[in-house]
């Protein structure tokens, strides 16, 4: 019997990290693959949590290892995803489920077969709604506004390719914690 790897997509500021933490609470039994990246940690976050933080050096040696099923640069820094943090799980069966951005999904949809491998895309509305919240944040300058921008582009174009669409609009949360979890249950009922 083989496992369900979910990938969740989604824009920067779509709550795709407030949706996770809701699952851990209400599924505790779905396992999240911890994924290698080599930027700092911030305030707060621990390694081996979601992350393991690694050096560039050791980065390159994974990759030239084989060891990642998918990695990407994304803002100046390398993510990537252990084969090792996957399949060994899906074998057992388990759902695993990880947050990526749109490259990795891609290079993850090649190597993965479609029945076991699926997309939630959380939708959080159009730019100007996600510019707001990610100004309410923080104060940023005209040059990363619109680098976020492209990268919204980006993301969001890979909408049509995901197998159910979240929407977490502004005041939606509650509603969208219960959307996402019931889709993920969808999924792993689905062949
Ligand atoms: P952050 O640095 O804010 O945690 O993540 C930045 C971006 O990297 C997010 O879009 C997140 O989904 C993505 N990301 C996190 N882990 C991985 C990974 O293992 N592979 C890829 N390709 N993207 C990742």
């Amino acid at each position: 019997m083989h496992g369900k790897l979910i990938l969740v997509v989604g824009p920067t500021g779509s709550g795709k990290g407030t949706l996770e933490a809701h699952l851990h609470e209400v599924r505790p039994d779905i396992y999240w693959s911890i994924s290698c990246t080599t930027r700092t940690p911030r305030p707060g976050e621990k390694d081996g949590d979601r992350y393991f933080f690694i050096p560039k050096e050791e980065f390159e040696r994974l990759e030239k290892a084989g060891e990642f099923l998918e990695w990407a640069q994304y803002g100046g820094n390398f993510y990537g995803t252990l084969k090792s943090q996957v399949f060994p799980m899906l074998a057992q069966g388990k759902t695993v489920m990880r947050e990526v951005e749109v490259q990795g999904a891609r290079q993850i949809m090649q190597a993965v077969p479609k029945e076991q491998c699926k997309i939630i895309f959380i939708d959080a509305g159009p730019w100007e709604e996600l510019e707001r919240r990610v100004l309410a944040r923080a104060s940023m300058g005209e040059v990363e506004l619109l680098s976020r921008r492209k990268r919204y582009e980006d993301e969001i174009s890979f909408m049509p390719q995901a197998d159910v669409v979240v929407k977490n609009y502004d005041g939606g949360l509650s509603q969208a914690k219960k959307d996402f979890v019931a889709a993920v249950e969808k999924l792993q009922q689905s062949v």
